[in-house]
C-alpha cells in the first residue's frame, strides 16, 4: 500500500478507478498545476506570443511574476491586466482536461475547491452550488480599497480596454474607478488583505464546509491536482488532515514535485508523479 514508487503505475490506477467509482463522496482539490497540464500555462510560448508588446516594454518573464509589476499609472495597468484577464478568463475556451476530469465527478456526489482563477470548472459545466473558487476569479473586478464588497462582472470593459489600447495604455476615461469610493478598481485576486469576499464567496465557502461535515463516517476520496506549496493551508494541508481523520477516507495525489503523503497517511495515499492528463485520461 506504499505510495509513490513502491506500485506499479498500473495497479495505482486500477485502486484510483475502483476507489473513486465506490465512493460515497468524492472532494476534488485543484491547484496550478491542474490549469498548467490542461495547457492554461503562465510561462513559455503562450505568454511570449500574447503579451509580447509588454514583454517588450516592462521585461515580463511570464505571467505569474508580472501579475505584481509596479505600473506607474492606471492606464498602463489596465491595459496589461485587459489583455492577461482576456486571455486567461475569456479566450480560452474549455479545456480538454478540466472536460476529462468532470467525466469522473459528474455520476457522484462531489465538490470542488480550487485555488485556480480562469473559470473553467463553471465552463465546464458545474454548477456554481458544487464548487468554491477560493482565491477569486480574473472575472471580477472589486474596490481596491475594498470600500464595500461587491463584485463587478468585467467581460464587457475588458474588451472595450483591449480595442482601446494603443502602445500598452488605454484611454484615461476607460480606468475603472470604484462606484462608491471613487477610488482605483483592482482584479478580484487574493494578493493582499484587500481581496474581496462578496455574498457568493461565503455562500461557496458555505457549501465546502457542509459538504465536507457529511463526509464523516462515509467512504470518501480527495482527489488533489496540481496542488503545490504556494498556499498549502488551503487544500493540501487540509486534504492530508481530513484523510487522517477519517479511517474510510483515501487521498489520491496527482503532483509533479511533490506526489508523496503525509507519513501518518501512507495507507491511504494514493500519489502519482506522472503526467496528469495521461493519469486522468488512463483512470476509469
Ligand atoms: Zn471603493
Amino acid at each position: 500500500m506504499q505510495s509513490g514508487m513502491g506500485e506499479l503505475y498500473s495497479d495505482r490506477i486500477k485502486r484510483t478507478g475502483t476507489a473513486i467509482k465506490t465512493a460515497e463522496k468524492l472532494v476534488i482539490g485543484a491547484g496550478a498545476g491542474l490549469s498548467a497540464a490542461a495547457g492554461i500555462d503562465y510561462n513559455g510560448r503562450r505568454f511570449t506570443e500574447n503579451l509580447r508588446p509588454f514583454i517588450e516594454k516592462y521585461g515580463m518573464k511570464n505571467l505569474y511574476t508580472s501579475s505584481f509589476y509596479p505600473f506607474r499609472t492606471q492606464e498602463e495597468k489596465w491595459a496589461y491586466w485587459a489583455r492577461h484577464i482576456s486571455l486567461n478568463r475569456f479566450e480560452t475556451p474549455v479545456t480538454e482536461l478540466y472536460l476529462k476530469l468532470m467525466e469522473l465527478a459528474f455520476s457522484k456526489d462531489y465538490f470542488i475547491i480550487t485555488t485556480n482563477v480562469e473559470g473553467q470548472f463553471a465552463k465546464a459545466g458545474v454548477e456554481k452550488s458544487r464548487f468554491f473558487e477560493v482565491q477569486g476569479n480574473y472575472g471580477w473586478f472589486q474596490c481596491a480599497n475594498a470600500c464595500h464588497d461587491k463584485l463587478y462582472d468585467n467581460e464587457r470593459i475588458v474588451e472595450q480596454m483591449l480595442s482601446e489600447t494603443r502602445d500598452c495604455r488605454i484611454p484615461s476615461s476607460m480606468v475603472p474607478k470604484c462606484p462608491v469610493c471613487g477610488g482605483d478598481m483592482e482584479v478580484n485576486l487574493r494578493k493582499d488583505n484587500h481581496f474581496v469576499q462578496d455574498s457568493n464567496w461565503h455562500k461557496a465557502q458555505d457549501n465546502y464546509r457542509k459538504f465536507i461535515i457529511a463526509t464523516a463516517g462515509k467512504s470518501t476520496v480527495f482527489l488533489e491536482l496540481g496542488v503545490g506549496f504556494n498556499t498549502p493551508g488551503i487544500i493540501r494541508f487540509p486534504f492530508e488532515t481530513m484523510v487522517n481523520d477519517n479511517p474510510d477516507a483515501l487521498l489520491i495525489r496527482l503532483n509533479r514535485d511533490n506526489p508523496d503523503g503525509m507519513p501518518e497517511n501512507h495507507g491511504s495515499t494514493i500519489s502519482f508523479a506522472e503526467d496528469m492528463t495521461t493519469v486522468i485520461n488512463d483512470i476509469h
